[in-house]
């Protein structure tokens, strides 16, 4: 048995708030976790892009906490309210075996920065038992270059958001203006480590073994910053960039209590995301129908927090988004 070294967390620099706090002694930092881990779900997951979920489904862990801080969180419940339970290095190690065994595509770490020496212990006593699906981080974006050099060792695919482009508007939702840049230059990191996702099958019948796709998620009213994304993102990358454009945001209670970005994405709004993006001719694009909110969780229900998933069984039929390749 591999020793866990849990050193980070004595002064924490794990994420680009570098609170220099000892979370060993408690949650004192912003994400306002501490050295135990928490989960809020551990389970096979129907609703990442088909090349993810593939058959069998995404072996997700949700990780309670976040560093990003996003007012209107989709995951609030868990990354704001920190719903989940304590689990020791020996028993996110086994919950996570029993995950593997159980035929999904890859182990998909859900808000991961703030729990890196956990994962990192994980990915090392996993592969030293010999299990090789892959590790898939699903981030924010908002990332230390110099950890994701170290985690880009371990870790097979990422998925990071780039959320923002103006920096007013990550000021206003996550009181950082610095987003931009930080996450640009985290995406630089990956894809000069990792290279674009691939094997890259739109249907999921071949899932993705490595590699790079970024998310954006389309925000009402901001349909401009959008577009500065997309450009950005062709500009820096190119056309053939892996992308996950998603129009799945539904307005949280904190978004009609700040009564900003209180409302779904228009249809008008998404298909002129989805236009712009086909028209910098990004080929490896997701696009997401219109969303039932089969997707939106709630993490009061541990055991199986999304709908979607309840519905799809261990035989799913694909989540609702769709390739164009
Ligand atoms: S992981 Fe948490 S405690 Fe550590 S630097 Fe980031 S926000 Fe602060
Ligand atoms: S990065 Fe994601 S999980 Fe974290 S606060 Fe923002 S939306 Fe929530």
């Amino acid at each position: 048995m591999l020793a866990f070294d849990n050193q980070q967390y004595q002064c924490c620099t794990l994420c680009p708030r570098e609170c220099h706090c000892n979370r060993l002694a408690g949650a004192n930092g912003f994400c306002a976790e501490s050295g135990q881990c928490r989960v809020a779900h551990i389970g096979a997951h129907f609703g990442e892009e088909p090349c993810i979920s593939g058959q069998n489904g995404s072996g997700t862990i949700f990780f309670s906490g976040c560093s990003c801080g996003c007012f209107f969180c989709q995951n609030h419940q868990i990354s704001q309210g920190h719903l989940g339970e304590l689990l020791s290095p020996e028993e996110l190690l086994e919950r996570s075996r029993n995950l593997a065994r159980r035929g999904v595509h890859n182990l998909n770490f859900v808000t991961p920065e703030h729990f890196w020496p956990h994962i990192r212990f994980l990915c090392q006593s996993l592969r030293q038992e010999g299990y090789e699906l892959p590790f898939l981080w699903n981030s924010s974006g908002f990332s230390k270059v110099e950890m994701l050099a170290e985690q880009s060792r371990y870790i097979d695919i990422f998925l990071p958001d780039y959320k923002f482009a103006d920096p007013e508007l990550a000021q206003r939702c996550m009181g950082r203006p610095d987003y931009p840049e930080i996450a640009l230059s985290a995406l630089r990191l990956l894809v000069d480590r990792k290279g674009f996702l691939r094997p890259f099958d739109s249907s999921g019948e071949i899932t993705a073994s490595c590699g790079v796709m970024v998310r954006h998620l389309v925000l009402p009213g901001q349909v401009q910053d959008t577009l500065t994304v997309l450009n950005l993102l062709h500009r820096e990358f190119g056309s053939d960039l892996p992308l996950s454009l998603m129009r799945q945001f539904t307005p949280m209670p904190e978004c009609h209590a700040r009564k900003f970005l209180d409302r779904k994405v228009s249809t008008a709004e998404y298909a002129l995301a989805a236009d712009e993006a086909m028209r910098l001719g990004f080929r490896r694009l997701f696009l997401q129908d219109d969303d039932d909110g089969s997707f939106l969780p709630d993490f009061r229900l541990r055991q199986q927090p999304f709908a979607g998933n309840r519905e799809h069984g261990q035989q799913p039929d694909g989540p609702q988004i769709s390739g164009n390749t």
